[in-house]
């Protein structure tokens, strides 16, 4: 198949609108990571996005709307707390699962009976969703098992010969993928940390909880983590290990790993101004918020360079740190050490 790469003017969106509603998959930017969309409402479209990925068909897809009014036909019930959530949130980096209406297909919720909802702030994502005039389901536009794409440039390393067409929208702003907030339960429960933190999802409904799931997989009450028992996901070809804590001590600890690794290509990954000889250094950002903008990135960034193996910086500075641990714990298969 061809893969055309279209830019973000009213002509190029028009095509991509058509494409969408002929049940072609067009890759698109918005805030978060470049999503991979079909039309929602065409289940055979809906399942060539599996195939595009190489991913399994049992994990549902996030369905992008235009305006809050896209909500109504795709959602048969939403609850108080749900209402003040999408008002606070919507548009934005945040996905709100209802339950599902009737009219969504199995191929795109996995069977089951909510569905997932995003409204992206991302103006080239809204037009396109005008656009094509229908709801689009969407993963992130990455093949499955690698780091989300946060440039068109990541989406045609992965997606050139399997999908329609590739919108250029230039780098993503938030950079890791929506929070997700489970609203179809009587309270509340934060599935995936994202752009949204937790303390803003409290601040609008105080009783929301976080997922326990979120809490284990970062060994809160372990240190150092047992290494490689989770799957490895978001992960590149290098072998991660995260060195979280002080950056003074996080700069002893990678000094002393890098000379234990003298036979290896090695990286480092740097949120400080520490410099460190004889390893490749990609400085990630300063905040944890540029952080997360630039993780994916970083790391696919390690693996174009032939690096073997990268020593990752890290320091839980504010809210945004939780979606960020949770993505580079997996990225390291869990290979994590507080100093
Ligand atoms: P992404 O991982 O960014 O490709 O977006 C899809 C993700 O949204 C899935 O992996 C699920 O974690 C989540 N998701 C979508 N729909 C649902 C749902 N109905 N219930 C729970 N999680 C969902
Ligand atoms: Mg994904």
């Amino acid at each position: 198949m061809e893969t055309k790469i279209l830019n973000t003017d009213d002509a190029a969106l028009a095509e991509a609108g058509q494409i969408l509603r002929d049940g072609g998959l067009v890759a698109f930017p918005t805030e978060t990571v470049y999503g991979l969309g079909a039309d929602a409402y065409n289940a055979d479209a809906v399942r060539s996005i599996y195939t595009a990925k190489g991913r399994p068909s049992d994990n549902p897809l996030i369905v992008h709307i235009a305006d809050i009014a896209g909500l109504s036909g795709l959602t048969r019930e939403i609850s108080e707390g749900a209402r003040a959530l999408i008002n606070a949130f919507m548009p934005g980096p945040f996905t709100i699962i209802l339950k599902k209406s009737r009219t969504v297909p199995d191929a795109v919720t996995a069977g089951m009976d909510t569905v997932a909802i995003r409204f992206p702030e991302n103006e080239t994502a809204q037009r396109l969703i005008k656009s094509a005039g229908v709801p689009i389901a969407a993963p992130s536009a990455n093949l499955s098992g690698k780091p989300s794409p946060t440039t068109a440039e990541h989406v045609k390393n992965d997606m050139t010969g399997r999908i329609a067409a590739i919108i250029d929208g230039g780098a993503c702003e938030v950079g890791v993928e929506s929070t997700i907030v489970d609203a179809s339960r009587s309270v509340p429960m934060l599935l995936r940390p994202g752009g949204i933190t937790f303390e803003m999802i409290q601040s609008v409904v105080p009783e929301s909880e976080l997922d326990p799931n979120i809490l284990r997989s970062l060994g809160e009450d372990e240190k150092p983590l047992c290494p490689g028992m989770k799957y490895k996901h978001y992960a590149p070809d290098a072998e991660v290990t995260v060195i979280e804590g002080d950056m003074r001590a996080v700069k002893r600890e990678i000094e002393k790993r890098l000379g234990d690794n003298k036979n290896r290509r090695c990286g480092v990954l740097t949120m400080s101004d520490n410099a460190y000889d004889s390893a490749v250094i990609i400085h990630c950002g300063d905040t944890n918020r540029e952080y997360a903008k630039n993780l994916f990135a970083s790391l696919r960034e390690f693996d174009r360079l032939g690096v073997e193996t990268v020593f990752a910086e890290f320091e839980n500075r504010d809210g945004y740190g939780l979606a960020i641990r949770n993505r580079l714990y997996k990225a390291a298969a869990q290979r994590v050490v507080r100093v």
